[in-house]
This record gives structure tokens, C-alpha cells and sequence, in this order.
């Protein structure tokens, strides 16, 4: 068995997402790496602190509040993003835990950030989720409704959307459900895309991935 650590696999993932970004001509700093620590606890992240990752992703807001708190009393610099489905009675503690949420898909959980954002003072970085694929067990929002959603989300929410998010069905090849995505959010004057994990960010970043989520590429197997 190799002696491969998570900071040695956080190398090898920044590695190919800057080798990608600068074989299409993108700028080094125009996607961010989040590293999705779901499932795993303080002492696997620590290594991975260490090594200088700063942003991380987590999918349940129980989880994340218990333990993040304590790794950002040690590291106040940590960014985190909320990449899993938000129920409206976890509103408050989503928005006082986090930094960005990717996962706006229904007016109830629109309504509720704003009020919290609003109420707290603190803006977050907020993504529209969208089923690529029409899929009947997915969040999201459906495609004849994002751009409807995206306005409402704006005039009648004030909530200052920054991009949209999406996980393509396993089953599919990922990078027309990316390219889908890319789309919209370019019709909607959003400069963010949320798109790419493990097994595919490469072709994410190829058609504009602004954040990549990859967990078990540097957590390993969950
Ligand atoms: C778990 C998860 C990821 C990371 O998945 P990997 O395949 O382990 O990289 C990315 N996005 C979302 C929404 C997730 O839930």
C-alpha cells in the first residue's frame, strides 16, 4: 500500500486543476479548489489545513456545526460552503456557520437565507441549484424555472445570486449537463458555475467551472 497522505493527494488535485485552467488559457486564480470534508472528523481535516487549503465544503449543517467551530478557532481564515440540501428551520444556523450556500433551489429556503442574511448582517455567497437532469429524486430547481426563480430570487428575496450549482446524473457523461449549466448562467449575468467533483472537475474547469468540489479525490474513500 502506498504512504499516500491527504495532503499529498490536495497537491496532486491542485496540480491538475491549475494544469487544466492553463492548458485552456484561464487564469490560475479563476477556479477555486473546495475540499469536501462530509464524513470525515477534525483530525483528517487538520492535515489538510496544514497544507493550505482554506476552503471546504461540508453537506449537512448538523455535522458541520460539530466541527467547524472548534477547527475555525484555530484557523480564522477557513471559508466554508454548504453544498447539501438546506431545510428552512436549519436557516439561521446555515447562515451563521457559512460563507457560501450552493444550494437556493425553492422560494421557502430563498425567503429564509435573505432574512437571516439581512438579520445577521453577513452576506453570503449564494448558487441556485439546478436538475441538469431533470431527475424526480434531486433538489434543484427544474430547468423551464430557473431563470423565473433566478429573477424572483433577486427582486423579490434581495438576495444578490452569484452563480448556479449542479450534480449531473452518475449514469450520464457529466460535460453536456456542465456545458447546460454554463449556459444558463451566462443568460442570467451570473459569473459563477459550481460544477466538477472528483471524478470529473477536469471537465468542469474545461467548460468554466468557477468551483470545484472534490471530497474523495483528497479525503479518499468515504
Ligand atoms: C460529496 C459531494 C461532493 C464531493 O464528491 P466526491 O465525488 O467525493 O468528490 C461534491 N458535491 C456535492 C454536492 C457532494 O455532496
Amino acid at each position: 500500500m502506498s504512504e499516500e497522505t491527504a495532503a499529498d493527494r490536495l497537491h496532486d488535485v491542485q496540480e491538475r486543476v491549475a494544469r487544466v485552467l492553463q492548458h485552456i488559457g484561464r487564469p490560475a486564480d479563476s477556479a477555486r479548489l473546495i475540499a469536501v470534508s462530509k464524513t470525515f472528523d477534525a483530525a483528517a481535516i487538520e492535515p489538510v489545513i496544514a497544507a493550505g487549503q482554506r476552503e471546504f465544503g461540508e453537506n449537512r449543517v448538523q455535522e458541520a456545526m460539530g466541527k467547524w467551530p472548534a477547527l475555525r478557532q484555530r484557523h480564522a481564515d477557513i471559508r466554508l460552503h454548504l453544498i447539501g440540501p438546506l431545510q428552512s428551520n436549519k436557516a439561521r444556523e446555515a447562515v451563521e456557520l457559512f460563507d457560501a450556500i450552493h444550494t437556493i433551489d425553492r422560494p421557502k429556503i430563498a425567503e429564509a437565507v435573505g432574512a437571516e442574511m439581512r438579520r445577521l448582517g453577513k452576506p453570503l455567497d449564494l448558487f441556485v441549484q439546478v436538475n441538469t437532469g431533470e431527475e424526480p429524486q434531486k433538489a434543484g430547481v427544474v430547468l423551464a424555472e430557473v431563470d423565473g426563480f433566478v429573477a424572483r430570487c433577486r427582486e423579490e428575496w434581495q438576495l444578490p445570486i452569484k452563480g448556479l450549482m449542479c450534480i449531473p446524473p452518475i449514469e450520464q457523461p457529466p460535460s453536456p449537463h456542465f456545458a447546460l449549466l454554463a449556459k444558463m448562467a451566462a443568460r442570467n449575468g451570473l459569473p459563477w458555475l459550481s460544477m466538477g467533483m472528483s471524478g470529473d472537475f477536469e471537465q468542469a474547469l474545461m467548460v468554466g467551472s468557477t468551483h470545484v468540489r472534490v471530497g474523495s479525490a483528497i479525503f479518499g474513500h468515504r
